[in-house]
């Protein structure tokens, strides 16, 4: 379910509110909100924000492109979304350990 934006029409006192911009989940099929569910204020909707589906999991990461790191100990952090001939293992001091972040950017 996505959520939405609103912030008071431009030239509309609002409230503390519809002042600063709040979020309502609602369905796909519901209307906008047109009016300050606290002060009847009219508001617009800013954005429309995906539904919250941050990434979590390594393999989402990875399907993102995101490098994901953990450390295990001092200095060595595991590369859970490593792919191709990235090292498993991050360690501090050494260069051919670092994930090839850059091939990922460029891709
Ligand atoms: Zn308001």
């Amino acid at each position: 379910m996505p959520f939405y934006e609103y912030q008071v029409v431009e030239g509309h006192e609002g409230c503390d509110t519809c002042r600063h911009s709040f979020e309502k989940w609602q369905k796909m099929k519901d209307d906008a909100l047109t009016a300050c569910p606290d002060c009847g204020a009219p508001v617009h909707r800013l954005l429309f924000a995906q539904s919250i589906s941050t990434p979590k999991t390594p393999a989402e990461l990875k399907n993102l492109g995101f490098t994901k790191l953990v450390k295990r100990e001092e200095g060595v952090y595991e590369n859970l979304t490593r792919t191709g001939n990235e090292s498993k293992y991050m360690v501090r001091d050494k260069p051919e350990t670092m994930p090839d972040i850059k091939s990922k950017i460029t891709d």
